[in-house]
């Protein structure tokens, strides 16, 4: 039962992750009342530390948060470099030679979780949302006709609240436990089916400059590592491994990690004169496993999905927060464009959903073909992570995901063709990252040429260049046939301009 005074807000958003605190605030700044339930007090620890321009100079530039970014001191990062594919070689993805993404915004920031997801939060409720931490929501409430209308939560002493909303936002990441109120379900990837276990250390080695902020990420027979600098010292070291291998790394963590840093070369290299750390929030070594799913479905009346709450697929190319903020961005502009009665509900999350899926989609191709260039056939990991071993259930899971998108997006006609057309797309990718790694000079034309790397790229350089210029950045155009466009402040969708 409730208790307490009855609150109502126009928009509750439950999480205060970077999905949250970014579409709290851009929702707030239009002047809407805004309360964020969040079920930690932060500063909280978070894994997702290695970040995209397109949220830094894009969609934090939105939120007013750059120079505070800037002032916290985290690592530059110029791009990733990869032991990866083909060669032996380690090289360079950098962002700096993208036509669109150039000069003093071609970085981004690897972050510690817990002092980003805080700088974002605390700028939340300075810009007006009502934060409320230590609260965990329970349920979703509906009215007479099936809307959502509000939710339930405790406080920290167990006493239960009921607060009321024109809409409710499910931010609350992958363990969300009112996701399932959008209706539909998750459905989880089986392509992607990986287990990640990660720890902290001290003094390991750092790339030469200008890639010592660089994440980096080296295939070997039992999976990938990733290694990202943190600090000058801090280095978060993760292994992603066969889902199978579960019980083996559950079971003596410590000994699984020493096991697999032994079978990799470059890392263990790199760890030669490194220590764990064993204290503090980076003190345990964690493991995540089932983290590659999408739901079937991203809104009903009253209700939204964003971030991890509707999506997420493997952190090799660190797409995570990207999709999180983005899909905050997408939400919130769906939202100041209904409240402020500019758009009919419908439309508006109709095209925030078609939007989402299709930036999810382009990087879950993305991520196929990456996996697909790596060359190992000794290996059981790199040979289930061939284009060709995607199931049928797998591709007719994608085919729901980006059902309606348009099909010079993704040419979907059947499984066999689908994986054909994959096939060469990661082809394409493999003879670009071949043609760059062998050039004397760092250049980055022949990757960002290659269709899967370009259509990553190009949603998130949209989003950076129009935060960046506003008006000056030219109309926005419409994804869809009788799609909608973003407004020059980024914050409304509109109907596009006859032209
Ligand atoms: P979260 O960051 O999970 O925030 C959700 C918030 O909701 C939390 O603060 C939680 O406490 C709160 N909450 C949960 N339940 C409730 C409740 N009932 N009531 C109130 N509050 C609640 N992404 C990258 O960009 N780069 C990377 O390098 C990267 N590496 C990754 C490595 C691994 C192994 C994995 C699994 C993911 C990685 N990610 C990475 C993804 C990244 O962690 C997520 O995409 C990102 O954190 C999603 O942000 P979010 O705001 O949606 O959710």
């Amino acid at each position: 039962m409730s208790t307490g005074q009855h609150e109502e807000f126009d928009v509750v958003v439950v999480g205060g992750g970077p999905s949250g605190s970014t579409l709290s605030t851009l929702v707030a700044m239009q002047g809407h009342s805004v309360l964020l339930l969040e079920k930690e007090t932060f500063p909280r620890y978070q894994i997702g530390e290695s970040l995209l321009p397109s949220t830094i100079h894009g969609i934090c530039h939105l939120l007013g948060v750059t120079d505070e970014l800037a002032a916290a001191g985290f690592p530059h990062k110029r791009g990733g470099t990869f032991r990866w594919g083909a060669s032996p070689k380690p090289w360079n993805f950098s962002f700096s030679v993208s036509s669109k993404v150039s000069g003093p915004t071609s970085f981004a920031y690897q972050v510690e979780r817990s002092k980003f997801d805080k700088i974002l939060l605390d700028n939340a409720a300075r810009k007006g949302v009502v934060v409320r931490q230590d609260r965990t929501v329970t349920d979703v409430v509906d009215d007479a006709d099936g809307r959502a209308r509000g939710l339930r939560y405790t406080d920290p002493d167990g006493t239960e609240h009921e607060v009321s909303a024109r809409y409710v936002v499910d931010a609350s990441g992958n363990t969300s436990r009112i996701h399932k109120r959008v209706g539909g379900s998750r459905t989880y990837s089986d392509f992607f089916k990986s287990l990640a276990l990660f720890g902290y250390f001290e003094n390991g080695k750092r790339m030469p400059a200008p890639y010592a902020g660089n994440i980096l990420c080296v295939a070997f027979g039992s999976g990938w590592f990733w290694y990202i600098p943190l600090s000058s010292t801090l280095t978060s070291v993760g292994a992603v491994v066969r889902r199978e291998d579960a019980a083996k790394v559950q079971g003596d963590p410590e000994s699984a990690l020493r096991g697999l840093i032994d079978e990799c070369p470059m890392i263990k290299e790199y760890l030669a004169d490194a220590t764990r750390v064993t204290t503090g929030q980076y003190g345990q070594l964690r493991v995540r496993k089932d983290y590659s799913y999408h739901h079937t479905t991203f809104w009903r009346p009253g209700m939204v999905l964003v971030g991890d709450a509707a999506c997420f697929v493997d952190p090799v190319f660190s797409s995570g927060v990207h999709l999180a903020t983005y899909s905050a961005l997408l939400a919130a502009r769906s939202l100041n464009s209904v409240l402020a009665g500019r758009i009919d509900e419908r439309r508006a999350f109709d095209e925030f959903e078609a939007r989402y899926r299709r930036e999810y989609g382009v990087f879950y191709e993305f991520l196929t073909s990456f996996y697909d260039m790596h060359v190992d056939e000794d290996s059981y990991f790199w040979t289930a992570k061939k284009v060709t071993r995607s199931s049928h259930a797998e591709l007719e899971s994608f085919v729901e995901l980006v059902a309606g998108m348009s099909s010079t997006d993704f040419d979907l006609s059947d499984a066999e063709s689908s994986v054909l057309r994959l096939k060469q797309q990661s082809a394409e990718f493999a003879d670009a990252v071949d043609d760059m790694a062998g050039r004397q000079e760092e250049n980055m034309a022949p990757l960002f040429r290659s269709s899967a790397v370009s259509r990553a790229m190009q949603e998130g350089s949209q989003v950076q260049t129009r935060a960046q210029l506003g008006e000056y950045a030219g109309e926005d155009v419409p994804l869809f046939d009788g799609g909608l466009v973003a407004s020059s402040d980024s914050m409304f969708w509109e109907e596009p301009h006859p032209s």
